[in-house]
Formats: C-alpha cells, sequence, structure tokens
C-alpha cells in the first residue's frame, strides 16, 4: 500500500477545480488525483455543438494539460473505497491510504437502460447532446431535416444540467422556424419528469418560447425502448391514479437524454447514501460518517442542480473546509446550493437559471443588468463568449470567479 496525502478522485470539473483551489491556498501541500480518461470535457459546451456554434474541439483538452502544476496524476480508475482504513483500491490492482480524501468521480449515463437505443445512437436520427462524439450528429440532423416529427426525451431526476433535454429542442425548433419549416416539422417534448423545469420563476419565460415553436408537450412520458431502423420510440406513461401503459411514437428525429446515476463502486459503498449517491453534509460538503472524506460535484446527494456550475461554486469550499480541518490557517465556508442553467431558448438568447437550496433564486447580477427570469442577449454572451475562459482559466486553475459561499458559524463549522 502506497502513502498519499490528499488522494482526489475524478479529473472532471469538480476534482481538478478543487485540486487547483487547494494548490492556489497552500502549494506545499501534496495532492494526487486519480483519474483514467485521457481527455478532459467541458460538457456545458456540447449544447452549442448540437446547435452548431461550437465545434466539438473547443470542448476538450488533453488531461495532461490541466492537471494542476504540482498535482501527482495516476492515470487509472478507482474500483473501491475502504473509509474504515482510508484506503482505495485501483483497477490496476495498486491501493492508496491517504490522509484526506475527496471523492468526485461524477455520474454514468445508463444508455442500455434504454432498449434497442445503443444500437441505434448515431443512426437512424438517434443522437443525444450527452456524448461528445454524438453532438455534432445533432447539428448534422437539424440541418438535414425538411419534415415530419422531432422528439426530444427527458428521463426521471436526478440528471445532470436539468435544462440540457430542452435547450437541445429550442435551439433546433429555431433554427426550423428560422429556414420557415415549422409548419412541416413537429416538435414533442416527452418529459419523465411533471413540470417543464423544477424552479417555477423561469417556466412563464420558456413557455412562451413552447408556444413560438409549436411544441407539443408531453409529461409523466418515460423513453424505454427505441426502435432505430423503424424509427418508433416507445414510452410508459403513467397517469394521475398512477396507472400507465405503453405508448408509441414513430419520429424522423430523436434526441435522448439517459437515465442517470451514481457510478457502480460509489453505489456499492460505505460512502453512499440509500439511493447511491455519496452521503455529504449539504453546507460543508463534508461525508456524513467520515470526518476525512469530503465530496463534489455530480455525485454528492446533495439537493442542488448538477452543473459544472456548482461545482465552481463548491471547488473552493471543500478546499477551504478541507484544509481548515486538517490545522490550516482558513475560515470555514458553507455552500448554499448554487448551480446555473442556461437555457438556450433561441440562438441569440438565453433564459439564465441560477438557484440554490429549495430554489431560492441566487442571481449572480443585478435585475437592471441581467433578469434571468427574462431571456436576454447578455447571458447568451455569457454563455457563448464569458463562461468557457471562466472555465479553463479560472475555475481550473483554482481562481475564485463567479462563485458565492458563506462564511460558517463556529458552532456549525466544528466536527
Ligand atoms: P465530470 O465532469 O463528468 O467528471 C467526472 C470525472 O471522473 C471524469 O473525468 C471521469 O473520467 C472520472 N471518473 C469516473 N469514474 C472514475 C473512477 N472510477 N475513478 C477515477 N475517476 C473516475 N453544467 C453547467 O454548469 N452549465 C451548463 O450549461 C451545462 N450543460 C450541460 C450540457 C450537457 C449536454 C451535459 C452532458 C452537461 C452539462 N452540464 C452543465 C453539467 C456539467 O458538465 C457537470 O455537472 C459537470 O461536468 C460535473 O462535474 P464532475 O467533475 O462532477 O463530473
Amino acid at each position: 500500500t502506497e502513502q498519499r496525502d490528499i488522494l482526489v478522485v475524478g479529473g472532471g470539473a469538480a476534482g481538478i477545480a478543487v485540486a487547483a483551489s487547494i494548490k492556489a491556498r497552500q502549494s506545499a501541500v501534496g495532492i494526487t488525483i486519480v483519474e483514467p480518461a485521457s481527455n478532459h470535457f467541458y460538457q456545458p459546451g456540447w449544447t452549442l455543438v448540437g446547435g452548431g456554434v461550437f465545434s466539438p474541439e473547443k470542448t476538450r483538452r488533453d488531461m495532461a494539460s490541466i492537471i494542476p502544476p504540482g498535482v501527482e496524476w495516476i492515470q487509472s480508475a478507482v474500483t473501491a473505497f475502504a473509509p474504515e482504513d482510508n484506503r482505495v483500491t485501483l483497477s490496476d490492482g495498486r491501493t492508496l491510504q491517504y490522509q484526506q480524501l475527496v471523492v468526485a468521480p461524477g455520474l454514468v449515463l445508463n444508455w442500455s437502460a434504454i432498449e434497442g437505443l445503443e444500437d441505434t445512437l448515431g443512426k437512424n436520427g438517434v443522437t443525444s447532446n450527452y456524448r461528445y462524439d454524438l453532438a455534432p450528429y445533432t447539428w448534422a440532423l437539424v440541418k438535414g431535416l425538411k419534415g415530419g416529427r422531432a422528439v426530444f426525451t427527458q428521463p426521471p431526476m436526478p440528471i445532470k444540467c436539468a435544462g440540457a433535454p430542452q435547450k437541445a429542442m429550442y435551439l433546433s425548433a429555431d433554427y426550423w422556424l428560422s429556414e420557415s419549416l415549422l409548419s412541416d416539422i413537429s416538435v414533442g417534448f416527452y418529459n419523465a419528469g411533471a413540470v417543464l423545469f423544477g424552479v417555477s420563476e423561469y417556466v412563464p419565460a420558456l413557455m412562451e418560447y413552447v408556444r413560438r415553436y409549436n411544441i407539443d408537450l408531453n409529461f409523466q412520458h418515460n423513453l424505454v425502448a427505441v426502435d432505430g431502423p423503424r424509427q418508433i420510440a416507445t414510452f410508459v406513461v403513467t397517469n394521475a391514479e398512477g396507472e400507465s401503459h405503453r405508448e408509441q411514437v414513430p419520429f424522423e428525429m430523436l434526441h435522448v437524454c439517459p437515465p442517470q446515476s451514481a457510478p457502480a463502486f460509489v453505489r456499492h459503498s460505505a460512502l453512499a447514501d440509500k439511493a447511491g449517491w455519496v452521503d455529504v453534509n449539504p453546507a460543508t460538503l463534508q461525508h456524513q460518517r467520515y470526518g476525512n472524506v469530503w465530496a463534489l460535484g455530480d455525485v454528492i446527494n446533495a439537493p442542488n442542480a448538477k452543473t459544472a456550475a456548482a461545482a465552481r461554486a463548491q471547488a473552493p469550499i471543500v478546499a477551504t473546509n478541507l484544509l481548515a480541518a486538517i490545522g490550516y490557517h482558513c475560515e470555514p465556508r458553507h455552500y448554499n446550493g448554487y448551480g446555473s442553467c442556461p437555457l438556450t431558448v433561441e440562438r441569440g438568447k438565453i433564459v439564465l437559471a441560477e438557484f440554490g437550496y429549495g430554489g431560492k433564486l441566487l442571481p449572480s447580477f443585478p435585475p437592471w443588468l441581467l433578469d434571468g427570469t427574462r431571456p436576454t442577449r447578455l447571458a447568451w454572451w455569457l454563455k457563448e463568449r464569458i463562461l468557457p475562459p471562466v472555465y479553463w482559466q479560472a475555475m481550473l486553475k483554482g481562481r475564485e470567479w463567479l462563485t458565492q459561499s458563506e462564511p460558517a458559524t463556529r458552532e456549525e463549522s466544528t466536527h
């Protein structure tokens, strides 16, 4: 067994940001990131790839190029946790012992949960912005479609970036409207949930676009099977009485958002709650039972929106609280649940949802400058031009920009 000081599991948005944030505060501490992938992706950019605005390459970097200076990278996957012994096992058979553990491996997309989907992704008009290699196919389909039915699906919650399924739909419909094709293309939204968006303040602005694009809204419709060659999607529809039946919907284009869960090695570990997510204190992001374990990003069970924006707010909070716990002089901080979902309602305009725990609105800007409940050009400009450099140059470099937190009160910060 090898010894490490601070061990970070995952080199995604959350893992890189927290490692950089710790280094920015205390450059001498030893940090190791375990991450199997050779590429790092800016996933928020995939909506714009699917909308023909970004090239896919703009959203990819070599992992080696974004590991913070002075941080060790072990290119392997964690397969098991032993928090009682402060130990993890890697896929290459090695075991590592740590002083402090930070868990940030994101979530998994369960494509295989939908019968027939994996065989037809990337052909027969079936696509998804949830994969780097498929987002360009979304745009190819949008440009090629001249008539018929376009279907956009959303699985049961929780999912990362809950607005992304409808973002893809609005950008597609906007293109068809601009090409005067909307009279020949019918657009349908099929959501396993019961509402268009979880925070009601943003729904009126979205409904204006639903009407503009003449979108057929279907709730309690859960996609269970796709027949690619015959272009038929099958949904399980549940009514108010809880009864369900199957419904078949033919399509010319199908954009799927797959169901999502915590990774199996997390779900089956002592770190998980009943639903499989890492069980953290929602304010401190410290594990509920293991004092030297922290978690952030999509893998945690806190009821915030699973977004890179949330990870941006969480990283400095975990960094500060972890350093305070091991004796460095820093004021512990609390996470307010901040997350953000820039809803691309048309090319050039965004409804910028920003909210925290309990659906409390947490705008970054005063309403006279940017009212997030209305579509604005400024929010589009932010998404297209400002947020990518904020991600690569600030968040992944340990600099705080557009982050929110609160100082912890004395009693709450002790553990
Ligand atoms: P990820 O960034 O997914 O990284 C997880 C990392 O852990 C990966 O590198 C993975 O290889 C690694 N890993 C996995 N298993 C292991 C293991 N066993 N051992 C070690 N490492 C492992 N967010 C926004 O803020 N705004 C948006 O507009 C937005 N739009 C989105 C649109 C789409 C289409 C998608 C897919 C996502 C969008 N998001 C958006 C969400 C955002 O991308 C995620 O919330 C964010 O990437 C979460 O960061 P993370 O580090 O938790 O997970």
